[in-house]
């Protein structure tokens, strides 16, 4: 290639520095052609190894080495017709790359995930009826030009659909000319309406408003914590934010975790401003991806809901960002680029001077520290909207309450559910596992069924037959006999997951209509829409969720929560596994007796004294808060210090523990700089790679990521070997 990036010369030299989106060090220069005009954060098209590349204009780099001869380098080849990627992007993305310690190249690329985006979008072809009469008139060929008398153009599929006639009917009359063939016209971006009246707020809901939209108004970098209970109307509040962001000529992003969340958002938007937002999430299709970031990219797209991967959209005017769920680790992304979408939403808006707003009834202990610290400003919504109360929650001890044999459900629990169901009121079953069991072993011999590219067992899924690993996605049917010994129908399911608790609650209400809600049984939004929509007309009775039905959602006749498994996650007990319990279990605990109706909790566990579970049910939420922080601070953990996680994995144990005793030998030290490790990953085998852990434990003020960048920079690994850095680390596995 030998166009590595090396000069600070300005574009009017002739030469550009373009940053591509692949995992290199740097931008690389290419020559301006004569009468292309280049500015920083355009848009280009440029040669690299024999194809044709996006990229970005990236701002001259000051103090880089000289420059490559003029005579090594290749010409950018085109320029997109798109608005420049805005300053305060690019800033962003250095900043992310140096706080990942990533390439800046891998975090341009999260940017710019719609290549086809590039290129405007061209009109669809559609027909509508000409002047000329056809020659031939067909029973068929009337009634599409009854339907095309209207004069509006439509696709020929849409024709011929309306019609009920086959697409060569259509075709024919096109060819005989009594259709003209016309451009359709384009999709327009939604135009949300601001001006329409919002819900009547209760005067701390108005108080909060009042405070947020101003915020928005005066413009500047601040950031506000929502801190209100699960019903306060949180939403409600936060929509005058994004309308006061409208109302100034900006743009808004609102940050969900989950697309599951989204469905119901998109109501709740179209409800206040008369129009939904522009989604966006994975499950986009390709044409409705490169629209709404084109869309972004001129400033149309006026407010956006995405998941975390929406912090990456090309905002021109952006005036608010909202992070609905702050606390959620559904945030954080793992691999790649690992960052965390709440933090780095912060520092966008730092880096482009805007306002945030953090929503959550359980923030997390980051954020209520920097409340502490007068950092953040906090704005409490102390009660449910309407008057209804936050519901109770007992302990079922089941040490003292077993279920019986062979079942899950305590007898209290299951008495409940039948004066739920008696009182014609819904109740929700939470059980963070998917699935039918978490492992399968054979009777005869005691084999478990694992995964053969990772250290993990096969969870059963029986709705689809299978039997899967929840880290690799690797699947395979149930064997007839044991692999190990070779005995027929011999294997065991150990353990519940929802869809055995969908069996024992159809074994004990036939009557009543129970259903699974799990990520794996609702494929995207659409399907969570509907379900959502059908426990609003009670058309299901019991529902059996994992987290994805945990937040978020208003069920009004929801009465009972049942907890089935509370103490599942503390086991592993990695740093927040206290701390993320509580969260969920009062998040789950929190879609009870959301109106008129009041709700009941009841909170499974073999630990009822545990600080988790005490909190929970006194409704303790500051006890728990204080004693957690308490605990970081003096164990030096974050947000009191800093974590960087190295992940060194290759296909060959021996050289992945080599590379990892290596990495240690050369650890950086100083006053209060711990490196842990290496230890075996609990997750030792994972997609075929043998995985070794590292830790790095700094005080808060030290630059852990510079400290990393400088120990891994001082060797490579040796072929085969990764080391995968993970800044701020939130799973431990
Ligand atoms: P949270 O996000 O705090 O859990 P939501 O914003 O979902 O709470 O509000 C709970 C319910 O109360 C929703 O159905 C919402 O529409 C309703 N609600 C909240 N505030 C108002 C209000 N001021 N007027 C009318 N309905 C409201
Ligand atoms: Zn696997």
């Amino acid at each position: 290639m030998g166009n590595e990036r090396a000069s600070s010369q300005p574009a009017a030299t002739g030469r550009v520095a373009v940053l591509l989106p692949y995992p290199l060090h740097g931008a690389f220069d290419y020559l301006v052609p004569a009468g292309m005009a280049l500015m920083p954060g355009e848009h280009v098209a440029v040669p690299l190894a024999g194809r044709a590349v996006p990229g970005v204009v990236w701002d001259a780099s000051p103090g880089a080495a000289p420059a490559v001869a003029r005579e090594k380098l290749k010409a950018v080849l085109r320029k997109f017709d798109i608005p420049p990627m805005p300053t305060a992007m690019r800033r962003f993305v250095d900043w992310m790359a140096a706080y990942t310690v990533s390439a800046p190249g891998a975090v341009l690329r999260m940017c710019l995930r719609v290549n086809a985006a590039l290129e405007p979008e061209t009109a669809r072809l559609g027909l509508r009826p000409a002047s000329g009469a056809p020659a031939r008139l067909t029973p068929a060929r009337e009634r599409v030009l009854r339907i095309a008398a209207d004069g509006l153009a439509r696709t020929a599929s849409e024709l011929a659909e309306l019609a009920d006639v086959g697409p060569s009917v259509v075709h024919g009359l096109r060819d005989c000319g009594a259709l003209d063939v016309v451009p359709l016209p384009l999709p327009l971006p939604p135009r949300p309406d601001w001006q329409r009246p919002g819900a009547r707020l209760e005067p701390a809901q108005q108080a909060a408003a009042t405070a947020l939209a101003e915020r928005v108004r005066t413009g500047g970098f601040s950031v506000a914590l929502l801190d209100g209970v699960t019903g306060s109307g949180k939403t409600e509040v936060y929509f005058e934010a994004v309308a006061a962001a409208l109302a100034a000529g900006r743009q808004a992003l609102v940050l969900l975790p989950e697309i599951a969340l989204t469905a119901g958002f998109l109501q709740r938007f179209a409800a206040r401003f008369g129009v939904a937002p522009i989604a966006w999430h994975s499950e986009l299709k390709t044409a409705e991806r490169r629209r709404a970031w084109r869309w972004v990219a001129e400033g149309e797209a006026r407010v956006v809901v995405g998941a975390r991967s929406a912090l990456f959209l090309p905002f021109p005017k952006l005036g608010l960002v909202v992070v609905d769920e702050e606390h959620e680790h559904a945030y954080k992304q793992d691999d790649g680029v690992a960052y965390h979408a709440r933090d780095m939403a912060i520092v966008r808006a730092q880096l482009a001077a805007l306002p945030v707003v953090l929503v959550s009834a359980t923030p997390s202990l980051e954020t209520l520290v920097n409340v502490d610290a007068d950092r953040y400003a906090r704005l409490h919504l102390p009660e449910r909207f309407g008057g209804a109360g936050l519901p109770g929650v007992e302990a079922i001890d089941l040490r003292r309450e077993p279920p019986p044999r062979g079942a899950w459900l305590s007898k209290r629990l299951v008495e409940a559910l039948a004066a739920t169901l008696q009182a014609n009121e819904q109740a929700l079953l939470f059980l963070n596992r998917r699935g039918y069991a978490p492992l399968t072993l054979c009777r005869a011999c005691g084999h478990r069924l694992q995964c053969p590219n990772c250290s993990a067992w096969l969870v059963e899924h029986r709705f689809h037959g299978r039997l899967m690993c929840h880290h690799c996605g690797y699947d395979t049917r149930l064997p007839a006999a044991c692999p190990a010994c070779g005995a027929e129908d011999r294997f065991a399911a150990c353990g519940p997951g929802v869809e055995r608790l969908l069996e024992e609650v159809r074994a004990l209400f036939p009557a009543a209509r129970a259903e699974v809600v799990a990520s794996d049984t609702m494929a995207g939004p659409e399907a969570i829409a509907q379900l959502v929509g059908r426990v609003e007309r009670q058309e299901i009775d019991v529902i059996v969720g994992t987290q994805m039905v945990a937040k978020g959602h208003h069920f009004p006749r929801l009465t009972l929560v049942g907890v089935v498994d509370g103490d599942l996650g503390l086991a592993g007990g990695d740093l927040r596994a206290t701390e993320r319990t509580y969260q969920l279990l009062h998040q789950v605990a929190g879609r009870a007796g959301r109106e008129a109706r009041p709700g009941r909790v009841l909170l499974q566990t073999y630990m009822p004294e545990h600080p988790v579970m005490q909190a929970l049910i006194a409704g303790d939420r500051d006890g728990f808060v204080a004693r957690e922080k308490a605990a970081r601070r003096t164990a030096g953990m974050p947000p009191f210090g800093r974590l960087v996680a190295l992940i060194v994995s290759s296909a060959d144990e021996a050289a992945a523990a080599r590379a990892a005793r290596a990495l240690v030998a050369a650890a950086p030290g100083g006053p209060g700089i711990v490196v842990l490790g290496p230890a075996p990953a609990p997750l030792s085998l994972l997609r075929g790679r043998f995985r070794f852990r590292l830790l790095l434990k700094t005080p808060r003020q030290t630059n852990a990521s510079e400290l990393t960048r400088r120990w891994l920079a001082a060797g490579r690994p040796p072929g085969g070997v990764r080391v995968q850095v993970d800044v701020d680390p939130y799973t431990f596995l």
